[in-house]
């Protein structure tokens, strides 16, 4: 087995990781900005290493800085978390060429499946359904051609897009080259890339996600199922496994085409396939996540199975531990994101110092965080502080345990996301499991009218 870890990330994946490799017996090497001189992850890490200055480029995105520190502190292994570098194939490539293992799939297939219309091309190859559209990067006139000819709203989405950026919903022709540009420039900006491409709008779809777990000896499982529709602006807010609210039929689709999508990429790591499914469950590809979750916890909690620990153990060249037929599903799992965010100001992110912090606790509730009490969030990152993670044999213990985990978990000092999770835990359509892409709008909205009755 490994050594010596390095984990280049920060925050509460950081954290998790270093608690993977301490009960793999690893010596774990941290790395942390100007920024996170107090950060957690740097505290629990055998080891430290500042590698720049506050901002990402400078530090978490910096490569040499990264490999540099590796190398100097006698690493064997990268692993990268998600965001930051966790999906970028140079970084891999070059983690490799340094004599390191990069913790991840092999950069080819990353690369391959990194960009999106090459993916979808893949996918239609190998017999899994995919949303109607150009499936190739398009320029302005391409573009205006294939929305005419799939029929308006369509999207216009960012070939190397990802976290929701580079989207554009296009309802008309008239409104298609202002939104064209404006998701070319921000594609540019976030991603140095201004390929895009267009899929049409599917109305009202559920996002239903498919983990899997494949080696680099050809084998390959799935670990069911998570539906993560409740997304504000394309991004997850709270996600649950199983999900009610689709056929066994259609599960026992998703999970073949989620390992057809691993064989067609030759995938060798954790990862997910993400689907949508419209309301007469008509399902699409769009894309795959070659990295760890955020959610990976839900499904760690309903399968027993701890996916960080599995990734690392891959990444060394050891067989799948697990054959189909061992993966069972227990029970019901729901995670809320805790993010420092002022909601009732457009969820605007709020860092700070945290003065006091009371964290839930008892059978079955998991907190994954990286904040304590007098702890100062730095404006520099992603606002996410924490993940609640709630486990119980059925749903709706699972959800009255949730509440009860969010009435326990008090953060004071910044605005945070508790109260409105809190709120959306007990809304009706959330308790019988009917929610798409689109309820958590419908839900700020009724959010802002029920405000101003009160005022
Ligand atoms: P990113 O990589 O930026 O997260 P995705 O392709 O995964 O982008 O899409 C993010 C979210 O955007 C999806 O979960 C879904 O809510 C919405 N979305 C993406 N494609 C479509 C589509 N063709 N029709 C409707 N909604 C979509």
């Amino acid at each position: 087995m490994f050594k010596k870890i390095l984990i280049a990330n920060r925050g509460e994946i950081a954290v998790r990781i270093i608690r993977a490799c301490k009960e793999l017996g690893i010596t774990t090497v941290a790395v942390y900005s100007k920024a996170d001189e107090d950060a957690l992850h740097k505290e629990l890490a055998n080891e430290a290493i500042c590698i720049g200055d506050a901002l990402p480029k400078d530090s978490y995105l910096n490569i040499e800085n990264i490999i540099s520190a590796a190398c100097l502190s006698g690493c064997d292994a990268i692993h990268p978390g998600f965001g930051f570098l966790s999906e970028n194939p140079q970084f891999a490539r070059m983690v490799e060429k340094c004599g390191l293992t990069f913790i991840g799939p092999n950069a080819e297939t990353m690369e391959k499946m990194g960009n999106k219309t090459e993916a979808v091309q893949l996918m239609i190859d190998s017999g899994v359904p995919v949303v109607p559209g150009s499936h190739k990067d398009v320029n302005l006139e391409e573009g205006l051609a294939c929305a005419e000819e799939i029929g308006y709203p369509v999207l216009i989405k960012a070939a190397a897009g990802g976290g929701g950026k580079g989207i554009r919903l296009v309802e008309d022709k008239e409104s298609f080259t202002r939104l064209f540009n404006e998701a070319k420039e921000e594609a540019l900006k976030f991603f140095s890339n201004d390929e895009l491409y267009i899929e049409k709008y599917i109305k009202h779809p559920k996002h239903i996600e498919v983990q899997v777990m494949c080696d680099k000896h050809g084998n390959a499982i799935h670990l069911f199922e998570r539906n993560c529709s409740l997304q504000r602006r394309n991004q997850k807010m709270v996600e649950e496994a199983p999900c009610i609210s689709i056929s066994a039929d259609l599960k026992a689709k998703l999970y073949d085409s989620a390992l057809k999508a691993c064989k067609a990429a030759k995938y060798d790591s954790v990862g997910t396939i993400e689907f949508l499914v419209d309301g007469s469950e008509n399902y699409y590809f769009i894309e795959m996540n070659t990295r760890i979750q955020v959610e990976h916890c839900v499904t760690e909690s309903v399968t027993n199975i701890d996916l960080v620990k599995n990734m690392i153990k891959i990444a060394y060249g050891l067989p799948l531990q697990y054959k189909q037929s061992d993966i069972k599903l227990y029970g019901h799992a729901i995670e809320c994101r805790i993010n420092a965010e002022d909601t009732e100001n457009d969820f605007r992110p709020n860092p700070g110092k945290i003065t006091f912090i009371n964290t839930p606790g008892g059978m079955g509730v998991r907190i994954d965080s990286a904040v304590y009490p007098g702890y100062t969030i730095p404006p520099y990152y992603d606002s996410m502080i924490l993940k609640v993670i709630c486990f119980a044999k059925t749903r709706l213990e699972c959800i009255r345990k949730m509440r009860q985990a969010l009435e326990e978990l008090i953060v004071d000092g910044v605005k945070t996301t508790v109260e409105f999770n809190y709120v959306l835990l007990h809304h009706p359509d959330f308790i019988l499991g009917h929610y798409d892409t689109s309820f958590i709008e419908g839900f700020i909205g009724e959010l802002k009218e029920n405000a101003k009755l009160v005022q």
